[in-house]
């Protein structure tokens, strides 16, 4: 089977909106079928309804010790979005490649499998992995199982570099992060009898008010040696979107809305938790003093731990020899390289173009930022020789 370049790849893999609603099989088929064209071992891990499957590669000998590249295959959506060319074309035009996930992230992946391919055709001495999950855009629950199913299909991995856009710097550290969907269930009264009622709308209040609150405490305080490294320097909690209510002069029967928290890598994710939770049980604690029916429901929607600095990492040290960049890099958006971490994997992320490009309409890679990935996938290859 013939050989692709990593652009001509890149054109195949933005040609499947793999938007993380829908399935990623397209993509999978046809990128399992040109891996093992090319003598690459290929494995899939599915999802439960089998709608989805992640592709885990192995390049050269069958040994521990490999260096994994690792990517998402989703991408999100573009409803709504103004794009000037189709998003689902790679489109060359001023120096720049458009295409939904040119940038987040398969370039990435199109430069990861052209070098699997060309670690298999060279015969290296060390193996290269590539780990492509989905669900990476809904809150990184593909990668986990992913990960679990690694360990019995490959040999191990050491060292792991997650490819998200940075401008291929060498991010060590990340903040971690976990979210809810709160649904506050309220009883309808006319609101000119409000204490016998309970508005779910400002009941929930009350629970985004502790997110003020607190907000308001940790900036208060100086930040910690970790949390300074960041921007902005502590953990964030956030509510993004809200709803309820029915008129003026009704106690709203719901409220809902979606809190994030973005927690500094150090810091315990479960405490975190733990006092959000308890906040909202006091709440509803109130709540049910009035009407026994009310509630605060809780639905934990994602989870993701931070990436720690690693004191002499071994994933950091390849990155820098392979990149030059020296530079300590710290970013605030969530990655599956925590993850891998988690898993006894060394973790950097690194990977070409810029996250201000990420989900946005005419999201475009540079040339130039492919071409750096090229010479870095080169560097690795001959590392790995
Ligand atoms: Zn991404």
């Amino acid at each position: 089977m013939q050989q692709l370049t990593a652009r001509q790849i890149l054109d195949r893999l933005v040609s499947f909106p793999t938007v993380s609603r829908g399935s990623n099989l397209a993509l999978v088929d046809w990128l399992e079928g040109y891996l093992t064209g090319q003598g690459v071992r290929c494995f899939r891990h599915w999802n439960e309804d089998r709608q989805k499957a992640a592709l885990i590669a192995h390049a050269g000998p069958w040994e521990e010790g490999a260096v994994v590249l690792s990517g998402h295959s989703d991408v999100v959506p573009v409803d709504g979005q103004a794009w000037t060319s189709d998003p689902w074309t790679v489109t060359e035009r001023d120096g720049r490649l458009y295409g939904r996930g040119t940038c987040d992230m398969k370039g990435f992946v199109a430069l990861a499998v052209r070098a699997l391919v060309e670690a298999q055709a060279r015969g290296v001495r060390r193996p290269l992995q590539l780990a492509l999950s989905y669900d990476e855009e809904i809150g990184c629950t593909g990668a986990p199982p992913m990960i679990r199913a690694m360990q019995d299909v490959v040999p191990k991995g050491s060292a792991a570099i997650i490819g998200e856009p940075s401008r291929m710097g060498v991010i060590t550290g990340h903040k971690g992060g976990t979210g809810y969907h709160v649904h506050v269930k309220g009883f309808e009264v006319h609101s000119s009898l409000l204490p016998h009622g309970v508005s779910a709308i400002m009941e929930g209040a009350r629970l985004i008010d502790w997110l003020n609150d607190t907000n308001a405490g940790i900036r208060a305080k100086p930040p910690t040696g970790m949390a300074a490294r960041f921007d902005p320097p502590f953990t964030t909690l956030h509510v993004g979107m809200i709803e309820g209510g029915t008129a003026h002069n009704i106690t709203a029967a719901d409220c809902r809305f979606a809190v994030e928290m973005r927690v500094v890598p150090g810091e315990s994710i479960p405490d975190w938790e733990d006092r959000f939770v308890a906040r909202a049980r006091e709440i509803e604690a109130a709540m049910q003093a009035v009407r026994p029916e009310a509630a605060i429901h809780l639905d934990r929607f994602f989870g993701v731990p931070g990436l720690q600095p690693e004191e002499g990492g071994e994933a950091e040290a390849l990155a820098r020899r392979l990149t030059g960049d020296n530079r300590t890099g710290v970013v605030s958006y969530g990655t599956e390289a925590g993850q891998f971490q988690e898993a006894g994997y060394s973790a950097v992320v690194c990977g070409p173009g810029d996250i201000a490009q990420a989900h946005q309409p005419d999201e475009y890679l540079e040339v130039s930022q492919f071409r750096a990935g090229e010479r870095f996938m080169e560097r690795l290859l001959a590392a790995l020789a």
